[in-house]
């Protein structure tokens, strides 16, 4: 009730959303400008592309502690990694589950960069919202409801990041109002990453999608992100998409990382989103080049 009584006070009559749209706050409404906010150490803002980097999945200690290492040094602002995977097969690697987290927050110790990881389940966003700094919400979860609202608490109450990919085929309107949805619960320091779209049969992955960046820096204020690794599934397309992404006003990049002689077993399990993962001295060598530019 108390709810419905304040959302009817602040948004106007009849916006889907509202709290996220660029038209809402004086200081975006005749620019393209973007909210800034920090993480840990780390400013986000519309200044300098935000880069977070590391493995699709914590696979074991060493893995993890040395690509965060490797991203670390070629001047990544985050570590990304999954510990709870959503993996097409449920005969797949599903992820360490706590024991990833662990091993995140032992990567965060050795490099001080910020963690970002995903959390597919309303029941464990408490347990993740621990270990983490940004809490992830995957693709297939966007339009997951009780998700959104759940992270979107947390995040409030612990001033916790969330980064929110796009779904598989979005509109424009289904990926701000689960903006919104977090919004609403409070949280603030929401990016969103476009992650590619699922259109093709065969082996192609996802296509990305550069003017949907454009398009969402349009309507909303928040910092939006481009996703070269899952929107791609191929690591010779990294460096290329990645900078459509920038040429379409992304405020950042999310890239998939591995060692460069990262083996494609792990433990047992093949090495998950392996064929996407940018070795580790391209990964350096393309941040060198990036970081020049500017
Ligand atoms: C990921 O970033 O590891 C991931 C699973 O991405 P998506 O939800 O975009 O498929
Ligand atoms: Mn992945």
């Amino acid at each position: 009730m108390r709810q419905e009584a304040k959302l009817a006070k602040t948004i106007p009559t009849g916006k889907e959303y509202w709290l996220v749209a660029r038209e809402s706050r004086d200081e975006f409404r005749n620019n393209l400008d973007t909210v800034s906010f920090t993480i840990g150490n780390v400013t986000v803002s519309q200044h300098r592309p935000l880069i977070i980097a590391g493995p699709c999945a914590v696979h074991s200690r060493e893995q993890t502690l040395a690509i965060a290492q490797h991203v670390k040094e070629a001047g990544a602002d985050m570590l990304r990694g999954g510990a709870y995977k959503p993996r097409t097969s449920p005969y797949a690697f599903q992820g360490l589950e706590e024991e990833g987290l662990k091993i995140l927050a032992e990567a965060r110790e050795l490099t001080g960069l910020p963690i970002v990881t995903e959390v597919m389940d309303p029941r464990l966003v408490e347990l993740v919202g621990q270990y983490t700094d940004v809490l992830q919400i995957g693709a297939r979860n966007m339009q997951n409801f009780p998700l959104l609202r759940e992270v979107g608490k947390y995040a409030a109450q612990h001033q916790k990041g969330i980064l929110l990919k796009t779904g598989l085929m979005p509109k424009l309107k289904e990926v701000l109002c689960a903006a919104e949805y977090l919004a609403h619960e409070g949280a603030e320091k929401i990016i969103i990453c476009e992650r590619g779209i699922s259109l093709t049969t065969g082996d192609t992955r996802n296509t990305p999608h550069p003017s949907f960046v454009r398009e969402l820096r349009q309507a909303t204020f928040l910092p939006v992100i481009g996703d070269p690794s899952h929107s791609t599934g191929d690591r010779e397309l990294v460096e290329h998409t990645s900078d459509m992404y920038l040429a379409a006003k992304a405020n950042g990049l999310l890239i998939d990382v591995i060692r460069d002689d990262e083996p494609d077993v792990i433990n047992g399990h093949p090495v998950c989103d392996y064929k996407q993962g940018l070795p580790a001295s391209r990964f350096k060598a393309y941040l060198n080049s990036l970081r020049k530019e500017k």
